[in-house]
């Protein structure tokens, strides 16, 4: 008994924790969109790139079997939220669009 409320406490924990991408993509837009806009795709993009970078270095370390796993989890994090900031300053709905590409009607046949 102990041990199931153990666990709905920790799925309502982790529920607590859960956010829909939109809802991400949103915060990213409320909180940056004017400096991102006057930045510009192109210039975004570079720093995306950046970012990119510095999670394949991550990886490479994760791979090596030095990992620090805040760094990596970090890098995620950054790629993820620079995608955010491209898709807001394309007018780009990500989570409309991982529904149409990979949920919608079994998603994608074969590879990505
Ligand atoms: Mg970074």
């Amino acid at each position: 008994m102990h041990l199931r409320a153990g666990r709905l406490t920790e799925a309502v924990e982790q529920y607590d924790r859960l956010m829909h991408i939109s809802e991400f993509q949103a915060w990213i837009r409320a909180r940056y969109d004017d400096t991102d806009r006057a930045r510009g795709p192109s210039k975004t993009f570079i720093w995306f790139a950046e970012e990119f970078g510095e999670l394949a270095h991550a990886i490479g370390t994760f791979e090596k079997g030095e990992a620090n796993g805040d760094n990596l989890r970090e890098e995620f994090a950054d790629c993820l939220a620079w995608m955010c900031t491209l898709a807001n300053i394309c007018d780009v709905d990500l989570e409309q669009a991982l529904q149409e590409k990979y949920l919608k009607d079994g998603g994608p046949k074969g590879t990505k």
